[in-house]
């Protein structure tokens, strides 16, 4: 019997976890760019972007997979979150569809487990507690409906961060 939560949140750099699939905050031409973006692309070497460019991109809010060659990930999914716009441009949306987008092409491909980064509060500016929330909300309830993926991981690159995931994710379990 597992008893280790379905949801978890870690610190880390992305680029070195071991498990099914790792997403990727891409941008929509998915040929590398800065941030947790151009760590992958390093990573995972430029075969990558060999695959990539086969891909003819990614729309916002969508997703698709390569393999993870040199990253002990087994997939990388790369999914566009929106730039932060003030919130009146359908960000929350497209925010929730990256995450349901992504989760349906991990579930596809058979991954238990499957890591996240706090998509678009970088570069893109989205703003951390709210993306935080649609984050959680909609991870919870996509793997309430689901067996697969079986475990999530939050990976957070920084202390504050992995805080605000943690506050929204015992909000969650208290109800
Ligand atoms: P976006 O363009 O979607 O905003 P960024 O890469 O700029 O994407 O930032 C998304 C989040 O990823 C930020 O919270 C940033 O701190 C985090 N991040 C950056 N590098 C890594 C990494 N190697 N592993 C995990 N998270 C990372």
């Amino acid at each position: 019997m597992n008893d280790s939560p379905r949801i978890q949140v870690h610190i880390d750099d992305i680029t070195k976890l071991a498990v099914d699939a790792i997403v990727n905050a891409a941008n929509t031409s998915l040929l590398g760019g800065g941030g947790v973006d151009g760590a992958i692309h390093r990573a995972a070497g430029r075969e990558l972007e060999f695959e990539c460019r086969m891909l003819n991109g990614c729309k916002i809010g969508e997703a698709k997979i390569t393999k993870g060659y040199k990253l002990p990930a087994r997939h990388i999914i790369h999914t566009v979150g929106p730039v932060w716009q003030g919130g009146g441009k359908g960000e929350a949306e497209l925010l929730a569809s990256c995450y349901t987008s992504s989760l349906e092409l991990a579930a596809a491909n058979d991954c238990r487990t499957v890591a996240f980064p706090a998509i678009s509060t970088g570069v893109y500016r989205y703003p951390k507690d709210e993306a935080t929330r649609i984050a959680v909300d909609t991870v919870s309830r996509f793997i309430g409906e689901k067996k697969l993926p079986e475990t999530i991981i939050f990976c957070c690159f920084d202390d504050q961060t992995a805080e605000i995931y943690r506050q929204a994710v015992a909000a969650l379990r208290k109800g």
